[in-house]
């Protein structure tokens, strides 16, 4: 129904293949995108390098967003290999485990910014070096969780980092929609993949979301990959804004 051929898209979040990144990469690519991919550090390279090359990426290389300069690396690499960009996905989230695994009320102003920092304004600082690469506008996607808008168990200072994620792509639509470029949060249910391994009983609240969702299905990446390539398909152009729920309807159930 659409085509991606072309299109030229930064995927950042890829740890392994169970990533939701993955899923991501590779709806993108069946449809016919050209992919830059980054892995966390060299730790990471050796398990998404072999990914991204699965993917023939044109671009390959590091990002820890925390390093100062790191992000505008990616985006002169893009600048002088594409000179353009069409879709930006950032699928990445971080709470040190103390904060995560304490009460919202005990996180440490320190752990709070660097959430915050990691999981919320990378996103803000991406999308600004991507807005000039845009010039006919594009697409730029995040990934949050229903622990934003309702209280989920052990979900804890992640939940009032969802929510300032869904806030910002919020404000971020708005001021980028005048010139084409839509923003969106993804919002997948539960799935297993190496952040969530981070979040205690997180069996609990897969269990959950199964029994609970009306088709009694988890999302899968693959799931959340078909909604994104969707969403960058210039036929997705007047969406803009939203918190896409992919989750089995899970979110809608009382
Ligand atoms: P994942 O562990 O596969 O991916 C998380 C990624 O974040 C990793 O690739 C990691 O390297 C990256 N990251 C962490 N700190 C970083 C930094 N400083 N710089 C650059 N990258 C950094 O797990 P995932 O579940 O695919 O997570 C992707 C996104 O999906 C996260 O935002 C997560 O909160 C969100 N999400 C996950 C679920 C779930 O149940 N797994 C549900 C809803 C939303």
């Amino acid at each position: 129904m659409f085509s991606l051929s072309g299109q030229k898209t930064l995927i950042v979040g890829i740890a392994n293949e169970d990533s939701i990144a993955w899923g991501c990469a590779r709806a993108l690519r069946a449809q016919g995108a050209d992919l830059a991919i980054t892995w966390l550090n060299a730790k990471a390279e050796p398990h998404v390098r072999p990914l991204a090359e699965q993917l023939g990426a044109d671009i390959m290389m590091p990002l820890d967003v925390s390093q100062p300069g790191q992000v505008e690396a990616v985006f002169d690499e893009i600048t002088q290999r594409w000179g353009r960009l069409d879709t930006l996905i950032h699928s990445i989230a971080f709470a040190p485990k103390a904060d995560l695994h304490g009460r919202v009320i005990d996180c440490s102003a320190e752990g709070f910014s660097k959430a915050m920092d990691i999981s919320v304004h990378s996103f803000l600082r991406m999308i600004r070096l991507a807005e000039p690469l845009m010039p006919e506008g594009g697409t730029c996607l995040s990934v949050s969780f229903f622990g934003s808008s309702r209280v989920v168990d052990h979900y804890n200072i992640m939940g009032p980092v969802k929510a300032a994620l869904e806030s910002a792509v919020r404000y971020a639509s708005a001021e980028l929609g005048p010139k084409g470029i839509s923003v969106h949060a993804l919002s997948p249910g539960p799935l297993a993949t190496r952040a969530a391994s981070g979040i205690a009983h997180f069996d609990e609240l897969l269990n959950n979301a199964a029994s609970r969702a009306p088709t009694h299905q988890l999302a899968t990446i693959e799931d959340v990959g078909a909604v994104a390539a969707f969403l960058a398909s210039r036929e997705a152009k007047n969406l803009t804004g939203g918190v896409h729920a992919i989750d089995g309807g899970y979110s809608i159930t009382a």
